[in-house]
């Protein structure tokens, strides 16, 4: 028998009935009437169009596929969206979950910033107009070195500004080798378009020598770019040419040599294998004019762009338009000064994604003993028996795009279970839990990397485990 559409349409609930639902009224506390009624005539207009396209199965309740549907989706809206998790994935400077965690001092920094009014552009001295760039500038040029420097949004936004402000309309030579894409939507020709310079890419994908850059000086020449290829490397048979050879160049020449720099390194980490990232500063004393770095990479603050370099090309930026709509809100400068006074002080080491990155192997092995002993604790505690619990090595990475091929030693924990379930499963039901856990999957077993676990956040993994494991034991 054919599916009866107009009758299964008809079973359709009227609002008034589905606004009536017991569990109806907790959701309109938290978002209004209006939203849940909208959230319903979503999911109708939903229901409508499944039974019309033949997806809904014969013998369906239409009531009932409704509610269902609708709770389903009202719970979600009602749940906030940006939510705080465990990151276990031993990938340190990760962009999808918000790259660097920041300080306690700085989160108080902020707190008090944001929550009243503040010189963000006033001078105290003057009771006038002051400027917002003023927090950090000498904070910035102590750190790098660099002769004057500016802040906006993102180092997306600093390379844009840098680029617009001095070559629209001129050339910019760049190598073959260093046209990159970086997470996929920030990409160095696309961002040159759109600054209206004229990109030359020279040399091939993996060499590039001085004279293919020397060769295509003309006088529309603005700029040689140096752009560091971030998540990326040519293996093998590969030559770029130093920084220190460009900067001679484009000093010979009457050019500007720009660097984007990407993870804005301030301070060795001292950590092997990481030694060969150049800082902010070996850039400028290499002779670089102007300067591009992240401030929530290798960094460790907040998000924002960082421009330093050259007084003369600085100011052409901070008279630019561009810059107004790339603006820096005061929380963010508020998190940045404070992390910038943490390197002035020598506290680099307080801020996490430095102590990430400098942890030493044994330190993490301690403490993969003890999130394990932790872990069976638990999992005794719960009766669960089918759970194989493990210290392993791992290889944690950087991340944000720096040192795509070095990984770093660590240590974890890992979960495998005995009773057939996959390991897959074990991380998606780990991301469903209150303070959601992130882990790594390898060999079919969770991974609990212990580098880019916080202090504090064992027990929000013991917490977890018992979210998971503990109504189904070992069923879960
Ligand atoms: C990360 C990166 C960018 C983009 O920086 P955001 O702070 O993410 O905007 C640009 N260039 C390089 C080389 C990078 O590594």
């Amino acid at each position: 028998m054919a599916f009866e559409m107009n009758a299964f349409l008809r079973s359709i609930p009227p609002m008034d009935e589905l606004l009536s639902l017991c569990w109806v009224s907790q959701f309109e506390a938290e978002l209004g009437r209006e939203s849940v009624k909208a959230l319903f005539d979503e999911v109708l207009t939903e229901v409508r169009a499944d039974a019309r396209e033949g997806k809904v199965v014969e013998g369906a309740s239409a009531r009932d596929m409704v509610i269902k549907r609708a709770r389903l989706l009202i719970e979600r809206r009602a749940a906030t969206s940006l939510r705080s998790l465990v990151n276990a994935t031993g990938v340190v400077v990760h962009t999808n979950l918000g790259r660097s965690p920041l300080p306690q001092k700085v989160v108080a920094a902020v707190s008090s910033i944001a929550a009243g009014y503040s010189t963000l552009e006033y001078s105290l001295s003057s009771g006038g107009r002051g400027q917002r760039n003023v927090h950090v500038e000498w904070l910035l040029r102590r750190v790098t070195g660099a002769e004057a420097a500016l802040v906006v949004n993102n180092n997306a936004g600093a390379v844009l500004l840098a680029l617009t402000a001095l070559a629209a309309g001129k050339e910019v030579i760049v190598s073959h080798g260093e046209l990159v894409e970086i997470g996929g939507s920030f990409r160095i020709p696309d961002i040159l378009a759109f600054s209206g310079a004229k990109m030359l890419a020279v040399g091939c994908t993996n060499c590039t020598h001085l004279r293919d850059y020397r060769a295509r000086i003309t006088e529309n020449t603005a700029v040689i770019l140096k752009v560091h290829p971030s998540n990326y490397r040519v293996m093998g048979f590969s030559k770029s040419v130093p920084r220190d050879e460009l900067a001679e160049l484009a000093k010979s020449h009457g050019l500007i040599f720009m660097e984007d720099l990407g993870s804005g390194l301030l301070e060795q980490p001292g950590t092997a294998g990481l030694d060969t990232e150049p800082t902010v500063l070996d850039c400028i004393r290499a002779g670089v004019d102007v300067v591009t770095f992240s401030g929530d990479k290798m960094l460790g603050g907040p998000q924002i762009g960082c421009v330093a370099g050259l007084k003369t090309l600085i100011d052409r930026m901070l008279d630019h338009q561009l810059l107004r709509a790339l603006r820096v809100d005061k929380m963010t400068l508020a998190a940045f000064e404070t992390i910038l006074r943490m390197y002035l002080r020598g506290e680099s080491e307080k801020i996490p994604t430095v102590a990430m990155l400098r942890v030493s192997p044994e330190i993490l092995r301690e403490r993969a003993h003890r999130l394990e002993a932790e872990i069976r604790g638990t999992l005794d505690s719960l009766s669960v028996r089918s759970i194989e619990v493990d210290l392993v090595e791992t290889d944690d990475a950087v991340g944000g795009g720096a040192f795509p091929v070095e990984s770093l030693p660590g240590w974890g924990v890992s979960l495998r279970s005995t009773a057939g379930i996959r390991a897959e499963k074990i991380a998606e039901r780990l991301r469903e839990v209150r303070r959601p856990i992130v882990t790594g999957v390898r060999d079919d077993r969770v991974v609990f990397h212990l580098r880019t676990l916080l202090p504090g956040e064992v027990p929000h993994v013991a917490e977890a485990l018992r979210e998971v494991f503990g109504r189904g034991g070992d069923n879960a």
